[in-house]
């Protein structure tokens, strides 16, 4: 196996189509691959794909490994951009070292490992008995992964292609689970003489709610609750509190309607607080800021109690990171994030999400949400589930790839986890006992036009995926 076979079997997977939902055409062509190769191949009804090779002459003593990616990738192209996905060939130039796809994404994550799967396949190398699962629909949800049932695969070792930082492996992984609190409200008319006002938060950052929630970033939702806190003294009324959105991603803006008695002195105040949040935000989030305005009458309000209990809650809501990991530096093994609020129709919902690599700790912060909005009134859910993959720094797998990259290298590879989902964590929950670990080539703007390959990197990949392949026993 070389990085020049993994790259041209690249090439050939740029030209069929996969976008997420969407992967019948690459499932049909790993599966007529498997065939034209003489191995044998597994599929479910999801549409994981199973390529088994036997071990080689020799080899038969040696437990299975299992190398897995994932079949989709995340289809997304430049507005101005004609293109359809789901028949033109990715369009890509080679250039400064970099395979790169300008006006759309390269489909690299996780493309490559398809490829390097493929290319180990049908190499001549000498090994123990391989199976290589490429799963379906990672990108929007782990549906492959999730619906995978046990036996589907039998090794006890797994290596997961799908990462994205040469020279580094990866070993853990949070779970998360998503809580939504939802108040009832009734109305009252809005007080003779009061004004109302619009308050808004915007220009923070945002960004992911795993990767990014420990860069210290504004959640405009948590400041505008903070600023209205403080102005309930003053007789406030609440109409409406609007900001955020997905639940993975942190809150970027926020706006909230109030009626107060004196306009001018709350908007006066509130641009004393935007001072304050351009002070504590200058290094992590200087675009933070806000603005005010009076706006047209308004008959009715949230009743005062209730509103008094959103906000309270609201502000209390904590956010962040909750806890780091005693194992692997500098990674979050406990966050929450307070993600969105929404009203109408006599109800606010708010939506915050947990992660953790420690499923217990994951739930612990859930229960801590939970309770925090059931004091306040608020009747709680817990959605969406799903499990997380904890470190292991004892790992044989771990190890072995350890060796491999220093004898290859001269150098030691990073040992990292990451504070988002993987598919190793669905994994675990299956197949107890997995040893995994995960790495890739260096890719740059995945999910988005730009997306990029580092063919220095590939080289490297492909020099440790094979040789811990060859050494694996
Ligand atoms: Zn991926």
């Amino acid at each position: 196996m070389t990085s020049e076979s993994v790259l041209e079997i690249f090439k050939t997977i740029t030209t069929i189509p996969r976008e997420s939902g969407h992967e019948g055409p690459i499932t049909a062509y790993l599966v007529k691959w498997a065939a034209d190769h003489g191995l044998k191949c597994k599929t479910d009804s999801t549409g994981n794909v199973n390529i088994i090779r036997k071990a080689s002459r020799g080899k038969g003593h040696i437990p299975t490994l299992v190398l897995q990616c994932h079949q989709d990738m995340v289809c997304e192209k430049k507005a101005d951009f004609e293109f359809d996905f789901s028949k033109d060939p990715i369009p890509y130039v080679i250039e400064d070292g970099w395979m790169v796809a300008k006006d759309t994404t390269l489909g690299a994550d996780d493309g490559i490992g398809i490829a390097a799967c493929l290319a180990l396949l049908e190499s001549d190398i000498s090994c123990g008995r391989l199976e290589c699962v490429f799963t379906i629909s990672e990108e929007t949800g782990m549906d492959g992964a999730e619906a995978m049932k046990q036996g589907f695969f039998s090794g006890k070792t797994l290596i997961n292609l799908d990462s994205e930082d040469e020279g580094q492996l990866f070993i853990g992984c949070a779970g998360g689970v998503n809580t939504v609190a939802t108040f009832s409200y009734g109305t009252e008319p809005v007080k003779p003489g009061y004004s109302c006002v619009k308050l808004v938060i915007d220009g923070a950052q945002g960004g992911h709610s795993g990767d990014d929630i420990d860069k210290g970033r504004a959640n405009a939702v948590q400041q505008m609750a903070r600023f209205l806190y403080t102005e309930k003294k003053h007789g406030l009324q609440l109409l409406d509190f609007k900001g955020g959105n997905k639940p993975n991603a942190i809150a970027r803006d926020c706006s909230a309607l109030v009626a107060v008695k004196d306009p001018d002195a709350t908007i006066e105040r509130f641009k004393v607080f935007g001072a304050f949040l351009k002070a504590e935000f200058a290094t992590s989030d200087p675009g933070v800021c806000v603005s005010a305005k009076t706006v047209g009458s308004s008959a009715q309000a949230v009743k005062a109690r209730a509103a008094g209990r959103i906000i309270s809650a609201l502000a209390a809501c904590p956010h962040g990171v909750e806890a780091m990991s005693q194992d692997i530096s500098g990674l979050v093994e406990t966050s929450s994030n307070l993600a969105a609020v929404r009203m109408g129709d006599g109800k606010c919902v708010v939506t915050t999400s947990q992660r953790s690599s420690v499923m217990s700790a994951r739930d612990m912060m859930a229960q801590k949400i939970e309770a925090l909005f059931t004091c306040a009134g608020a009747k709680v859910v817990h959605k969406f589930p799903y499990p997380g993959w904890k470190p292991d720094v004892n790992s044989h797998i771990l190890q072995l790839c350890r060796e491999s990259y220093k004898k290859l290298f001269g150098t030691a590879p990073l040992v990292k986890a990451i504070h988002a989902g993987l598919e190793c964590g669905l994994f675990l929950e299956k197949f107890p006992g997995l040893d995994m670990i995960s790495f890739g080539p260096t890719l740059r703007g995945v999910h988005a036009p730009g997306e990029k390959l580092e063919l220095a990197s590939l080289d490297k990949f492909v020099a440790l995926l094979e040789d811990v392949v060859c050494q694996f026993e």
